[in-house]
């Protein structure tokens, strides 16, 4: 067969090389068949029985993670046993049963397809994406009615080192890639997916080189296909010419060497070879991932997201984390950095990370009542967030980070909410920090050209390039038919990152990079060139991040700088930005 070429979206770097083993849907091939009346009450308990199994398969898969793994995993595990608890799926099929006589495959298959079809009626991505979760648990009670056998066994059966095998499949739940991960297999494509699918954040947090939204190549793939993912490119290839393979393999054992020798970096103190010193932080989304962390060498945490601790909790009985709650999870996590700074971000709610799957999205989410906007318009959610915020603050060093301001006026307000929790606190006979420095999300555009508004007023800046991209570009970072115009080199972008550095210097307020820029290695020396001290990171970036700040000698790096400051042209900047590289 002749080689050939599939792209879909990166969502995790590295290459894998492998033969490909292909997951056959278990919802495609079900049997179809109409039930007697006295078979009825046999058929449901068939059901129901098979929903019970996968509720304690599910269990016994959340009690064997390891210390180790992600805490995404845990949760899409709660969200998965979720799902099957809902009537929609435990209940709804019994009627079909019982009203239209299916047999229980059907029965179950037809409520799917159900729900799907009002899930691709939703105009949000990240919310239509959460359709898959419902299909994988679906496929999951199948595969017991159908007794076929499980993806792992199937897994097993492959005889050559388990490290070569690919998994293609049109989807990979969670659940079945915790199992996958003790085969160690080498990676993994996927017809469905996008920057957002939860497959993608378990790739990027297992660190293992996958390529999703590649359409159909689960169709176009053959079992034992040779294939190459290029995970940085987001590109898979079929078949590859012996050539073709030879450079993969040479560029695969050339990455490899360069991890096994980044983990020796992990001590090494972040100072270029002019001698700055630079701070290299984790970017976290919950307690549990400051192992991570820590492991990777970060000297604190220059993002929590805490808006993680909120999502997804339909279902429970409080649908927000009580102040105690959330203080628990900021006192585990300041204790968890040893005296390492946390920053912990007031809650980031709206557009692609609502609070619950099921609500109402804005008409445009992105522009819409998200973050600070939001916090302000809950005042009594938000005063909880900030008392449990200040009350973790006694357990060790606690900085205040506040998303999306571009207002004057939401500065003030939102520092007059912050001396009213401390208020209620005091009266509470509560400690916490007095002097918790405060500080600004750079990512709205109004705010990077109206810094001497925020300096005035805030104890430090954290520019999110993520969202200042978004809205400096007008594309939707969730959007993938725009996602080829998602360019941090633009003009514009190196301009109001360029000035907030100079601004914070200027005024001596310490400012930071915590959107994906800071991990990109393409861009460290361009970020230090600007002046920047402080990234904030994926803990997978960082130590390759280190490696670059080492090696990099700040002020040679100034004359090609002041070229690239001054051009206008997109592919003079792209050339001047590479040779940066080359110094
Ligand atoms: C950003 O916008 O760059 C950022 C760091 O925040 P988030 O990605 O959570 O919006
Ligand atoms: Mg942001």
């Amino acid at each position: 067969m002749a080689s050939f070429t599939l792209h879909g979206i990166p969502v995790s770097r590295g290459i894998a090389i492998g033969r490909a083993h292909l997951l056959a849907p278990a919802a495609l091939d079900v049997k179809h068949y109409l039930i007697a009346e006295e078979q009825i009450e046999a058929e449901v308990q068939r059901l129901q029985n098979a929903i019970v199994t996968v509720h304690q398969e599910l269990q016994v898969i959340r009690k064997g993670l390891l210390p180790d793994a992600p805490s995404e995993l845990g949760a899409f595990l709660d969200v998965h046993a979720l799902i099957l608890s809902d009537p929609m799926i435990s209940d709804l099929p019994l009627n079909i049963i019982r009203t239209r006589h299916y047999n229980a495959e059907w029965a179950l298959v037809t409520q799917i397809d159900e729900l799907s079809a009002q899930f691709d009626e939703i105009e949000d991505a990240y919310l239509r994406e959460r359709k898959n979760d419902i299909q994988q648990v679906g496929e999951r009670v199948l595969k017991v009615l159908t007794g076929s056998a499980t993806a792992l066994s199937r897994l097993n059966g492959v005889e050559e080192s388990t490290a070569h095998v690919i998994v293609v499949a049109h989807d990979i739940s969670p659940a079945d890639m915790l199992q996958f991960r003790d085969c160690a297999f080498g990676g993994f494509v996927t017809d469905l997916g996008g920057q957002n699918s939860h497959t993608a954040i378990v790739a990027r947090s297992l660190d293992i080189p996958a390529a999703v939204g590649m359409y159909n190549a689960s169709a176009l793939i053959a079992q034992d296909d040779w294939i190459i993912i290029d995970g940085d490119a987001g590109v898979v290839i079929v078949d590859p010419t012996p050539v073709v393979l030879e450079q993969y393999r040479e560029r695969q054992a050339h990455l490899m060497r360069e991890r096994k020798k980044l983990g020796k970096l992990r001590k090494t103190p972040a100072v270029t070879r002019d001698g700055t010193e630079i701070a290299l932080l984790a970017n976290i989304e919950l307690p549990d991932d400051c192992g991570a962390a820590l492991e990777a060498g970060a000297v604190g945490v220059g993002l929590f997201r805490s808006e993680f601790l909120f999502m997804g909790r339909t279902g429970y009985a409080n649908r927000l984390p009580s102040e105690d709650e959330q203080f628990e999870s900021y006192r585990k996590a300041v204790v968890a950095m040893k005296g390492r700074p946390v920053t912990i971000r007031t809650l980031d709610i709206g557009a692609d990370k609502p609070l619950d799957a099921a609500e109402e999205t804005a008409l445009n989410p992105a522009l819409g009542l998200r973050a600070i906007r939001y916090c302000l318009a809950e005042p009594q959610m938000f005063l909880a967030q900030l008392r449990a915020i200040l009350r973790a603050s006694a357990y060790g060093p606690i900085k205040l980070l506040i998303p999306m301001l571009a207002h004057a006026f939401e500065i003030d307000q939102t520092l007059m909410m912050v001396e009213q929790a401390k208020t209620q606190l005091r009266e509470a006979h509560k400690k916490f920090d007095p002097l918790i420095p405060i500080g600004a999300m750079i990512e709205i555009p109004a705010a990077a050209l109206t810094l001497p508004m925020f300096v005035k007023r805030m104890d430090f800046l954290s520019v999110g390039t993520n969202d200042l991209i978004q809205y400096t570009l007008a594309i939707d970072r969730v959007d993938h038919e725009v996602a080829h115009l998602y360019n941090p080199l633009h003009p514009a972008i190196l301009y109001l990152l360029s000035s907030t550095i100079a601004v914070g210097a200027k005024a001596g307020v310490p400012v930071s990079v915590c959107g994906e820029m800071a991990g990109d290695t393409k861009l460290t020396r361009l970020l230090l060139g600007m002046g920047l001290r402080e990234f904030s990171m994926h803990p997978a970036q960082l130590l390759a991040v280190k490696q670059e700040v080492l090696n990099s000698d700040i002020a040679a790096l100034m004359p090609q700088m002041k070229k690239i400051m001054r051009t206008f042209e997109p592919v003079a900047i792209a050339n001047a930005v590479e040779q940066l590289r080359l110094m």
